[in-house]
């Protein structure tokens, strides 16, 4: 089956009982048993839901992954694959990385005396650098949240398993419908099912897919025995966004590609950031390793006080913290998405006062670029 089709059927069956298209919403906490020892398959909820287990299967199939993990954040399905790691062990992590991951290794898990080094995964000679004897996971994001930096997936993956060590990609940006790590080599694949897979804006989810048995094994006991999972009724709303994930795709990027050219022409902007444009630094990685180059760009404004104003004068466009839906999303990283990284850090990486990102939604690209116009030029 192709991506498509394979988005829409993957995992699903007719139910048995009724014989309904969708899959149904198992809003169940706990399961009969027809006697000790002896129950279909389902014991707890926490353990496994026919709602979420659809989910789970039909994202692997489109990750060509084995099996999934579903959670009820992006974080918590990251959460998790930390905890792959031991005390002592030591990462190393995308520099341009969404800020919750950043907080979560530096803030929390390093009190639990685990590692994090930040490293442009850009460069491969600096993740070689800083890959020590301890280290046990290279965990990249790409594109990556909000620079836009892209890390090549195969040199990348053929790195870590040289060195013996777990690879994970965070995949949101991307989604499988425009890169597969997994197929590149990499061990797991994150996503924030909060963006584009579910891509309605309507609920949080995470998942971690992977191919290695141990790996799953493991995975998979954390989220049985941590319980982050994620509710059936979500697991059935993305089940359903899932399904036009294709189209949507299709139209981000040919949309953002659209915006994208009019923000590299509009002369009140200093730089943009987005993969499609032929003066990205890694235009050409992307165009290898991406169907097209997503929905998610940045550019700089120049300033504080000029990003602030414009914000304040968009109309169609929503300001707010997320991406990946039906709606063209605006963000100002350095005080929203990215505030919990210091600020020498968050300057080193390019994530100025003036950086602005935007999610381009499915409206008409022609309405999106009118408002992004009336607000940088009012
Ligand atoms: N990964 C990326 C790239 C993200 O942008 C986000 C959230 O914005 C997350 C992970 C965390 O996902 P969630 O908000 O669903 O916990």
């Amino acid at each position: 089956m192709r991506f498509s089709t394979k988005a829409i059927h993957a995992g699903q069956f007719p139910d048995p009982l009724s014989g309904a298209v969708m899959t149904p919403v198992y809003l169940t906490s706990t399961y009969v048993q027809e006697g000790l020892g002896k129950n279909k398959g389902y014991e707890y909820s926490r353990v496994n839901n026919p709602t979420r287990d659809a989910l789970e299967r039909n994202l692997a199939a489109l990750e060509n992954g084995k099996e999934g993990m579903a959670f009820g954040s992006g974080m918590a399905a990251i959460d998790a694959v930390f905890r792959l790691l031991k005390p002592g062990d030591h990462a190393v992590v995308s520099d341009s990385v969404y800020g919750g991951t950043y907080r979560i290794g530096k803030f929390i898990l390093e009190e639990y005396g685990l590692r994090f080094d930040f490293v442009s995964t850009t460069r491969l000679d600096l993740v070689r650098k800083a890959i020590r004897k301890n280290t046990r996971m290279l965990f990249i994001e790409t594109p990556a949240n909000p620079t836009m930096e892209v890390t090549d997936l195969s040199a990348a993956a053929k790195l870590a398993r040289s060195k013996g060590i777990l690879s994970v990609c965070d995949n949101t940006f991307a989604t499988p419908c425009l890169q597969r790590p997994l197929e590149h080599g990499f061990d797991i694949v994150v996503h924030s099912l909060t963006k584009y897979l579910n891509g309605h804006s309507d609920m949080l989810g995470g998942i971690a897919i992977a191919n290695r048995r141990a790996v799953v094994e493991r995975l998979r006991f954390l989220q049985k025995a941590a319980g982050g999972i994620l509710s059936p009724f979500d697991a059935w709303l993305c089940l359903r966004g899932v399904k036009t994930l294709a189209v949507r795709m299709e139209r981000h990027g040919a949309s953002a590609m659209k915006v994208a050219s009019w923000l590299s022409r509009e002369p009140r902007v200093s730089a943009v950031y987005y993969p499609g444009l032929p003066a990205h630094p890694q235009h050409r990685l992307a165009r290898r390793q991406m169907a097209n180059f997503g929905g998610m760009i940045s550019f700089d404004l120049g300033g504080l006080q000029k990003a602030k104003r414009m914000l304040a004068r968009v109309r169609l466009c929503a300001l707010a913290e997320s991406l990946g839906g039906v709606e063209t999303l605006i963000s100002h990283p350095a005080t929203m998405t990215h505030a919990s990284i210091p600020p020498a850090q968050r300057k080193s990486i390019g994530v100025t006062d003036g950086l602005i990102r935007v999610s381009v939604g499915l409206e008409d690209p022609d309405d999106i670029i009118a408002d992004l116009k009336q607000a940088i030029r009012a």
